[in-house]
């Protein structure tokens, strides 16, 4: 278990959540891989563990993760909400336009462009999104071969 998993766990025991082999595994999937995956994906990753798991069971963790403030959710449009534990550190996101992967980058928070906007418009501003766009690594290679 790594330390991450573990700080995790009790972060979630102190808030009266119980821990059980299922729920276990979808948090250190999530701590572990740095795709941000979406519950689909987290089921099919665990399914053969679990045989008996729903995606439903994945949904209700994931409810419970984020409650707790352990992992946050990212809405893009249409396609599936994807799921971020990458909670501690601020950072920013490219995306694969062929196969929708999440990847971080790091980059000086844009508080210049928040400051800006709400010169411009007078908005009490609480926050901003900004995303890039492109072919990943994985998808690079495919397209080569
Ligand atoms: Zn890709
Ligand atoms: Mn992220």
């Amino acid at each position: 278990m790594t330390k991450q998993v573990e700080k995790a766990v009790e972060m979630l025991k102190n808030q009266g959540v119980r821990m059980t082999p299922q729920r276990h595994a979808i948090l250190a999937f999530l701590l572990e891989t740095m795709t941000h995956p979406t519950a689909d994906e987290i089921y099919k990753a665990l399914e053969g563990k679990f045989p008996n798991m729903s995606v439903a069971t994945i949904y209700n963790n994931l409810r419970v993760f984020k409650d707790a403030g352990l992992v946050r959710e990212l809405t893009y449009g249409d396609a599936s909400s994807r799921f971020d534990a990458n909670v501690e550190e601020e950072h920013y996101h490219i995306i694969c336009s062929d196969c929708g992967s999440i990847h971080d980058f790091h980059f000086p928070y844009l508080g210049k462009v928040e400051e800006e906007a709400s010169n411009q418009a007078g908005f009490k501003v609480c926050g901003h999104r900004m995303e890039v766009y492109g072919v990943c690594t994985d998808c690079q290679k495919k397209a080569a071969h």
